[in-house]
């Protein structure tokens, strides 16, 4: 249950988005078991059975030893794992995660999964696997829970109607679905992500939103438990009742910047989409590579084009209160293969993570 003084919404829609009922808190008690995490193979070859095919990229890399290298070590909703099977180096990588295939790539040390664990998704354990020809190499992994925590929202009337424009927003939907599902071979990123606007501090990953009229601020809001949010912001293409209260969990964090600001990309891609949407404003989003996407929301302008190459550091916008904002910030997003996933938890990559380069162009690099 939430409810909010009024003095503490009236300051808050000066000066954001939202107004944060529960900062977020990590549910320390509710997982016992990583077993898996940097844990040998359960599946060594057997004797007279090749571990791995040999080709130009095998020679150059360790050879298939089973070995797993994986973080984070306690995996979270809301995060990312990062598994690395060392020496793997079959052609075509296979992975599952949860029973399905998950994509995975060919790196200079072997092949690399990387698992989204959105907000949306539930704590449990579940298993990733990557195929080889001496077996299949199989870890259980134990996603905690997090309690991202729930928020209040109240809107002048100009804003309030955009969350209202049921089908222009499902249809807006469709279309970033669309740009931050593709999957690209090609990787552009290395190395250390940076932060997309200078000093600036985020949060609300997760956060499951509730958005009323301003002039409902007056009276107290209880957020029951019947109350759910029914999709992602800016992604969710259902199409609310007018007797729902409009909602949607945050898929990204809101970075606090004055208008102006300078948004600049933090690693290198391509830039998949520059668009004008009814809640997500204008909106850059930068194609990074084997399914890893950043999205830029609410900015005043956008400094890219479609199509355009950019490095780590390049300035992609300003920030802006474009679409559903009431004040200017940066809404900044990371996707892995369609996913949202905290933006924190994606700059903790691991170095076995950053440092792998493109297996098409690169050598061993350890
Ligand atoms: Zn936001």
């Amino acid at each position: 249950m939430v409810l909010l003084p009024v003095a503490a919404v009236i300051c808050l829609l000066a000066a954001c988005e939202v107004v944060s009922s529960d900062k977020s808190k990590r549910d320390t008690s509710t997982v016992t078991d990583t077993t898996g995490v940097a844990a040998r193979a359960d599946t060594s070859p057997p004797s007279g059975v090749p571990a791995a095919p040999s080709d130009s990229l095998a020679n150059t890399v360790a050879r298939d030893s089973g070995t797993v290298t994986m973080s984070a070590d306690r995996p979270v909703r809301g995060g990312v794992l990062f598994a690395l099977a060392e020496g793997l180096a079959p052609d075509i990588p296979r992975c599952t995660w949860k029973g399905a295939t998950l994509p995975c790539y060919r790196v200079a040390r072997g092949v690399l999964a990387i698992v989204p664990l959105p907000a949306d998704e539930p704590a449990g354990t579940f298993t990733l696997t990557f195929d080889r020809p001496a077996g299949r190499i199989t870890r259980q992994i134990t996603v905690a829970d997090h309690d991202f925590g729930r928020e209040l929202v109240f809107l002048d009337s100009a804003h309030y109607a955009l969350v209202k424009r049921g089908a222009d927003v499902a249809r807006d939907a469709r279309a970033l679905r669309a740009v931050l599902g593709a999957e690209s071979d090609t990787r552009y990123w290395s190395g250390s992500w940076g932060a997309p606007v200078k000093g600036a501090r985020g949060d609300g990953y997760g956060a499951e939103r509730f958005y009323y009229r301003a002039a409902d601020s007056s009276r107290a809001i209880r957020l029951g438990p019947e109350l759910k949010t029914t999709g992602s912001f800016g992604l969710d293409t259902v199409v609310a009742s007018s007797r729902d209260v409009p909602s949607w969990r945050h898929a990204g964090v809101d970075l606090t910047a004055s208008r102006g600001s300078s948004v600049v990309a933090p690693a290198a891609g391509l830039v998949a989409d520059v668009g004008s949407y009814i809640l997500t404003g204008n909106t850059v989003v930068i194609d990074h590579g084997q399914g890893v996407h950043s999205a830029y929301f609410h900015l005043d302008t956008a400094l890219v084009r479609r199509g355009d190459r950019v490095a780590a550091g390049k300035r992609i916008g300003r920030v802006g209160a474009t679409g559903l904002a009431t004040g200017p910030h940066l809404h900044y997003g990371i996707y892995v293969h369609g996913k949202d996933i905290d933006p924190a938890a994606w700059a903790a990559m691991p170095a076995f993570a950053r440092d792998q380069g493109d297996a098409g162009t690169s050598k061993s690099k350890q």
